[in-house]
């Protein structure tokens, strides 16, 4: 009898522990097990501020996908997914075509700008690897070429982030611990050194507990942050950006760097394939499905799954994107059974840390408020425990953190 075969895209956090799930879940002989990404390694989204602000090395934050599937069970596809045939039960892929029994959908997010014009072309993200990496250079350079100018221009050391959501803030407060080093690296007067972030809401991490979110703001104030709320980027171009604070006429700041945080949507995939989806991101049954179609599951950023408490969205987490591999690969595991009673998805939110760099956090873990040296230690258990969930003791003993005192 010919094996069904179940295709994942995506090996970031929901489609890795989807199919390391799967693995353990599935007999050889069972199934196929196809792993599509585009890359041949995984990244830690949730490291990428430390990588794009250069306080850790962007090879830190990533592993080789070879190294964390049974490749026994799991065929590991290099490539790049360009469109999902529903109908044909078909994905298209930059090099090939690969059809499915079981599709699992896992292709993350991508960056939302709402349309402002520049954004796309003059400001940086904290995306993956590349973007990373290329903000990381792109500050270093405009420190390393302000004392080779002979008319200084100060605006080369004006850093601007756009949204001071977790992503914004996380990566301020790696960029408040990093610019002293590149101050000293580059022979740069730190005073001469503007970070400024620019949030829309009428606060800093909206929604979030308030006094959490004042310490978060005055530590950052502290360490040389000025922030401007109740503001929003209206343009970006080379020189920098044009905000506005309610109705007044937009104000240029001239920045060298302009950062991007300001929000997540669904891979442009999902779109282009199809999907009835709202910014990118389809709604799913409770057995994370796509209703109408038995065998094709989305997870993660790319799906929406409702609180039902609040009949809002849960947001796109990587702590939800884990969760929904492990319910999505017990799922298919049954369908292949040929069992019709499916798990219905249920997060089970443990907490959310904010890190405001390596020694300083804020958090709220099982109800409980965490500062400082506390919710610090308690962001890297966050972090090694991902990694023990995908590979064991093995990947965190290889790229765990461990400097947690
Ligand atoms: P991802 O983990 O982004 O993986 C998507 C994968 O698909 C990637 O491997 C990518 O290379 C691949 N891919 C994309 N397009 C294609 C294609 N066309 N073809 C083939 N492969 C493709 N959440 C938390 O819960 N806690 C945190 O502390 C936290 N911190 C964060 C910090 C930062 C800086 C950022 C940016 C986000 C953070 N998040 C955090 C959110 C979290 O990272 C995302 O919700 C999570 O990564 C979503 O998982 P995913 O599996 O949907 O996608
Ligand atoms: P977000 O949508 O949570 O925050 C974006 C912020 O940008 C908002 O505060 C919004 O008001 C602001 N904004 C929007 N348009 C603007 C404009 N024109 N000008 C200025 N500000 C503007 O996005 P995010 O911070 O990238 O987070 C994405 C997801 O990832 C969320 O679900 C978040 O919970 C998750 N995440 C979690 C962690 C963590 O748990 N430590 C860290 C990073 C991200």
């Amino acid at each position: 009898m010919r094996k069904p075969k179940i295709v994942i895209l995506g090996a970031g956090y929901g489609g890795l522990m989807t199919a390391v799930s799967l693995q353990k879940l599935v007999g050889q002989n069972e199934a196929d097990i196809v792993l599509v990404n585009k890359n041949d390694y995984h990244y830690e989204t949730t490291w990428l501020h430390e990588a794009s602000a250069g306080t850790l090395h962007h090879d830190r934050v990533r592993y080789e996908i070879r190294d964390v599937i049974d490749r026994n069970k799991v065929e590991f596809v290099q490539d790049t997914a360009v469109q999902v045939n529903k109908e044909e039960k078909k994905v298209i892929l930059e090099k090939s075509e690969i059809n499915y029994d079981y599709l699992v959908i896992a292709l993350g997010g991508e960056s939302e700008t709402f349309g402002i014009k520049g954004l796309k072309e003059y400001a940086f993200g904290i995306s993956n690897v590349n973007s990373s990496r290329q903000l990381r250079e792109h500050i270093e350079y405009q420190f390393a070429t302000y004392n080779m100018e002979e008319d200084k221009k100060d605006e080369r050391l004006s850093i601007v982030v756009g949204g001071a959501g977790f992503t914004g803030i996380e990566f301020l407060g790696e960029l408040t611990n990093r610019v002293p080093e590149l101050c000293h690296e580059y022979d740069v007067d730190f005073h001469k050194v503007k970070i400024i972030c620019v949030e829309a809401a009428p606060t800093v991490l909206p929604g979030f507990d308030p006094e959490l979110v004042n310490y978060a703001v005055s530590q950052l104030e502290r360490k040389g942050v000025e922030f401007l709320i109740g503001t929003a980027i209206k343009e970006c171009t080379p020189e920098g950006i044009f905000v506005a604070k309610g109705e007044d006429e937009p104000r240029e700041i001239k920045a060298g760097t302009v950062v991007w945080a300001a929000g997540v949507r669904g891979n442009s995939i999902i779109e282009k394939s199809g999907f009835e989806a709202m910014r990118g991101r389809v709604k799913v049954e409770k057995d994370l499905r796509v209703p109408g179609f038995d065998n094709l599951f989305i997870i993660g950023d790319s799906s929406l799954f409702i609180n039902e408490e609040i009949n809002r969205p849960y947001p796109p987490t990587a702590q939800i994107a884990m969760q929904q591999g492990q319910t999505c690969a017990k799922n298919i595991a049954a369908l292949i059974r040929n069992k019709t009673d499916l798990d219905q998805f249920k997060p089970d939110i443990k907490g959310t840390v904010c890190s405001l760099g390596e020694d300083d956090a804020i958090g709220v873990v099982y109800g409980k408020k965490l500062t400082g040296a506390k919710a610090a230690f308690m962001k890297k258990v966050v972090d090694n425990r991902s990694l023990f969930m995908i590979g064991g003791v093995p990947l965190v003993l290889k790229k765990g953190k461990f400097n947690i005192f």
